[in-house]
């Protein structure tokens, strides 16, 4: 694999915070840390029968990819405990061509 990458489809993503927990589990982050970060859209109202309301994770710069568990042959802990299955974990060129709409992010990692 090339440079690992973490997609998101947010459009589905439910706001339930898991990918947030499992990730400050695995790596013991203190209070106030977190390798990724749920943020909030709306919701406010853009015209008479559309509203932004939408939840998306944000990895931050603590963000190693789970480097040991991908190692091991795992997949990292965000996405093996997201309930909505709306995170893909992969090589970021194979990723980047399922960008195919306006509510999926691709991350990569901080060097
Ligand atoms: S890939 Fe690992 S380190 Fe990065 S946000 Fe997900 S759980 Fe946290
Ligand atoms: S675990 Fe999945 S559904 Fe839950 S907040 Fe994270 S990305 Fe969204």
């Amino acid at each position: 694999m090339g440079k690992p990458g973490l997609l998101i489809d947010y459009e589905w993503c439910t706001g339930c915070h898991s990918c947030e927990m499992a990730c400050k589990a695995e790596h013991g982050f203190g209070e106030g840390q977190c390798g990724i970060k749920l943020h909030k859209n709306g919701p406010w109202q853009i015209k008479e029968d559309k509203w932004e309301y939408a939840f998306i994770p944000i990895p931050t710069s603590l963000c190693d990819m789970c480097a040991d568990r991908v190692a091991e042959g795992r997949v990292p802990t965000c996405v093996h405990h997201c309930q909505a299955l709306v995170m893909e974990f992969g090589d970021v060129e194979e990723l980047a061509k399922k960008m195919d709409k306006k509510q999926k992010v691709l991350f990569i990692p901080c060097d």
